[in-house]
């Protein structure tokens, strides 16, 4: 076991995601990996895998999970917590 510099490195970067629990169309980005939308192609990267392959959600999915600039275009900003 001597691979964990790299995980680490990606982990300051976002979430890891598994691949295990993720598709071949999740994994090279051809599909969101939150809700498996294929089209319009997902393009914010909401993550990584092991290797710092960037993931990728479509704009709804970022927004929910909170990710990416897209939210700042379009949402409310909450003066309280
Ligand atoms: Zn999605």
């Amino acid at each position: 076991m001597c691979a964990s510099e790299a995980v680490s490195d990606a982990a300051s970067d976002g979430y890891v995601y598994d691949p295990e629990s993720l598709s071949a169309e999740q994994c090279t980005g051809d599909a969101c990996v939150a809700c498996h939308t294929r089209w319009p192609r997902p393009r914010i990267a909401l993550g990584l895998l092991p290797d710092g392959a960037p993931v990728f959600g479509c704009g709804d999915c970022a927004a929910l999970i909170g990710a990416g600039p897209l939210v700042a275009a379009d949402s409310r900003v909450f003066a309280a917590r």
